[in-house]
């Protein structure tokens, strides 16, 4: 037989109908859980991940401090998804600079944005440029194996830091920070992270909050591992909490519970070397220093009827020498067709629908709030309104990633397939084993390529 009427007799007798086209952009959770629910859609559908990264998993990789491995466990639904034969993970591509919306549009019947939130929200005060003055995202980078922070100039050299934020990235900075080294060695900590700490003389970390214990941020699990701590005491100002036991009673169950654990280990004795401080009503007024920085100075804050806090005419000064900023991520707007509020950094759309064929969830949609298990939910709901759509709408099928293929080909542009991924993750973990980590992250772009190409 002819070779060339091959593919036309296979086509001809295939029972599968050709499947409609959509691309997800981002492969963290957002991107993934997505990506899992669009499987079982009715409509049957090819589906492609687009990642700016060559290694997928988002924040599950870049964020989640590494002491914590039970929760990047998620990692092993989000492979067998990536396995799934509808479904295509393309990585180094970054939508903006590589491929832009409007050819994502054109060539697939749906576009998911679920890039995430990846910048840092600023404090906007005198001093914040300062040396040593650091976003607490780029001291999650620099431990976490994100390229740009490698080289983060952190000096730790100090004894004294002040985080400002209370929610569970700042948490997690100060648990890194005041860690015994001994728990983070056999961790997928990055080896520059762990010999910096190794060399640190932190010995206070103060977490300063704007709000009082009843508006604490931080997670209850998040908590009890700092009360935990080995060699370390948590001690809390006892003014912060004059009249809070009289309203334990009456609490919410969630928000007893903290509560309840911060009077239990209200105490003045400091049993250990490090101290953890939880400092309640205080915002920062301006950060001064020289060569880096040297103090803070904090506003004194009441809350007012409805609990937000309200700036009083006094102040106090806080010594350090490291200052943690943490009040939050925001997403950036990579289109300008893409309604975006830019005070709250998130996208606009309605319940996770931007316009027809465009759909946006995850971080980038809700806003840079909630854990996992929060933006899965988003996640689903977002691609199960997706899969409604597909069913009821026009029943064109586009050509998805053989066109977008085309235009990378076009411009030399180098992607990383899951097999690839694979290779890089086989690497690293190779590269653990040798020093007892799970991991050791590749820290560059160029070599994950060579890896994986
Ligand atoms: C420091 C930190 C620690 C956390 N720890 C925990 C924890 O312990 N437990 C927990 O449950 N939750 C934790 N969270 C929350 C959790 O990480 C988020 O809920 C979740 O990652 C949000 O998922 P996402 O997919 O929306 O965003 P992301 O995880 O940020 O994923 C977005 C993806 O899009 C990619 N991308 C960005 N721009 C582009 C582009 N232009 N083109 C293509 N791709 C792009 C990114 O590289 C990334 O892979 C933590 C968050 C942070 C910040």
């Amino acid at each position: 037989m002819n070779r060339l009427y091959l593919p036309i007799i296979k086509r001809a007798f295939s029972t599968h109908a050709p499947k409609k086209k959509v691309c997800v952009v981002g492969a963290g959770p957002a991107g993934f859980y997505a990506a899992q629910h669009l499987t079982k859609c009715t409509t049957p559908l090819e589906i492609d991940i687009y990642e700016r990264l060559p290694v997928p998993f988002g924040l599950v990789r870049f964020g989640v401090a590494p002491d914590h491995p039970e929760v990047k466990n998620v990692i092993n639904t989000f492979s067998k998804t990536a396995e799934n034969p509808n479904v295509r993970f393309v990585g180094n591509v970054s939508l903006g600079s590589d491929v832009s919306l409007d050819q994502l549009e054109e060539a697939y019947n749906c576009v998911l944005l679920a890039y995430g939130a990846e910048e840092n929200r600023k404090l906007d005060i005198p001093g914040e440029n300062l040396p040593n003055v650091i976003p607490a995202r780029r001291i999650v980078g620099w431990y976490n194996g994100i390229f740009a922070d490698a080289t983060l100039p952190i000096d730790l050299s100090c004894t004294n830091v002040a985080i400002i934020g209370q929610g569970n990235v700042a948490i997690d900075v100060a648990r890194m920070l005041l860690s015994p080294v001994d728990l983070l060695k056999f961790t997928d900590i990055t080896q520059h992270a762990l010999d910096a700490l190794s060399e640190s003389k932190v010995k206070e970390v103060h977490l300063i909050g704007r709000r009082g214990p009843l508006q604490a941020a931080f997670t209850i699990k998040e908590l009890r591992e700092m009360l935990k701590l080995k060699n370390c005491s948590t001690v809390w100002c006892d003014r912060d909490f004059d009249g809070i036991s009289e309203l334990v009673p009456n609490l919410a169950r969630p928000r007893k519970r903290i509560t309840e654990l911060m009077l239990k280990s209200l105490t003045d004795d400091i049993k250990h070397e490090k101290v953890f401080r939880p400092v309640f009503f205080k915002s920062p007024i301006e950060i001064a220093g020289g060569s880096r920085v040297e103090r803070i100075k904090l506003g004194i804050n009441e809350l007012c009827g409805d609990q937000l806090p309200i700036l009083t005419n006094r102040n106090e000064t806080l010594n350090c020498d490291l200052v943690v900023t943490s009040i939050g991520y925001k997403s950036i707007q990579v289109d300008p067709s893409v309604p975006f509020d830019l005070k709250r950094g998130k996208a606009i759309s309605n319940g996770g629908k931007i316009r027809n064929g465009l759909y946006a969830t995850g971080w980038l949609a809700t806003g840079p709030t909630g854990v996992i298990l929060t933006t899965m939910n988003n996640a689903f709901g977002t691609a199960e309104m997706i899969c409604r759509d597909l069913e009821s709408g026009d029943h064109s099928v586009k050509e998805g990633f053989e066109a977008v293929s085309k235009h990378l080909n076009k411009e030399n542009k180098r992607y990383v397939t899951w097999n690839g991924w694979k290779k890089i993750d086989a690497f690293e973990q190779e590269q653990g084993r040798k020093v007892g980590k799970p991991r050791e992250k590749v820290l560059s772009l160029e070599k994950m390529l060579e890896i994986a190409l």
